[in-house]
């Protein structure tokens, strides 16, 4: 493990094409502030199992909630080995780096995925229901590909991907759930504001996690009480059709 020696609570501020280096300090908030998500979004997961009474809703619970624990688990390792290794084994803290910012593209995808499924969205949302995962898979090339090269475009990509379907989500005939669900998605956006001030406030990228814990705890309260147990309201597919299996 590294010494923590130098500024402790923040350093210069990147030049252009440079990558901000977090202190110790910084380093271990930010893998303690993803790390303690861990555990209790495995609990979520198997909350939102327990109160899914269909088989899509039962799907759809396993998608939401481990693209969101692999979220949460992906940036702990990238960030415990930034902490714990720097400037040792640059190889592995690289790709560990791509593969934290992949599980981005896929938590965006799942976390919109619940409500193009479970929720009658029109012919937009149909076609978004598999676009959002394409454009999460393109993302994830462009990351792999040009990886903190761009990195106003690369913070340019997340906010289209992540807020550029909340527009299908207003044809959405039952509105149950959204405000909490729009809320979650804001509470990201304000975060963003801290992703781009490494160097410029202490902790901004500790502080960007905070933001995305509390964003991600809206969207799993959104499903839960909205989405999943019997959802005689939502009959997407119709409950009343023939052939359609209900698990109870
Ligand atoms: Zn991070």
């Amino acid at each position: 493990m590294r010494s923590c020696s130098g500024n402790l609570y923040m350093n210069k501020r990147a030049g252009k094409g440079e990558a901000y280096e977090p202190t110790c300090h910084e380093q271990l908030a930010n893998t303690a502030s993803h790390g303690i998500a861990i555990i209790p979004s495995l609990i979520a997961l198997r909350w939102m199992i327990d109160a899914s009474h269909r088989d899509l809703q039962h799907a759809i619970s396993w998608v939401f909630g481990i693209f969101t624990t692999i979220l949460f688990l992906t940036s702990t390792l990238y960030h415990g080995c930034e902490w714990m290794f720097r400037p040792k084994f640059s190889k592995l803290r690289y790709y560990l780096h791509i593969i934290d910012r992949a599980a981005i593209y896929f938590f965006i995808a799942a976390s919109y995925t619940p409500w193009l499924m479970l929720r009658d969205c029109g012919p937009t949302g149909a076609n978004l229901k598999w676009s959002i995962w394409l454009f999460a898979i393109l993302g994830i090339v462009y990351q792999y590909n040009f990886h903190e090269r761009y990195k106003s475009l690369e913070t340019f990509l997340y906010v289209v991907i992540a807020a550029g379907p909340a527009f299908a989500i207003f044809t959405i005939q039952d509105r149950s759930g959204l405000p909490i669900m729009l809320a979650g998605g804001l509470v990201y956006m304000l975060g963003v504001v801290f992703f781009k001030m490494d160097g410029i406030i202490p902790f901004a990228h500790a502080i960007w996690h905070c933001h995305v814990l509390v964003g991600a705890f809206l969207q799993y309260v959104a499903v839960y009480t909205a989405l999943l147990g019997p959802d005689k309201n939502n009959p997407f597919p119709d409950l009343s059709a023939p052939g359609v299996p209900i698990v109870s």
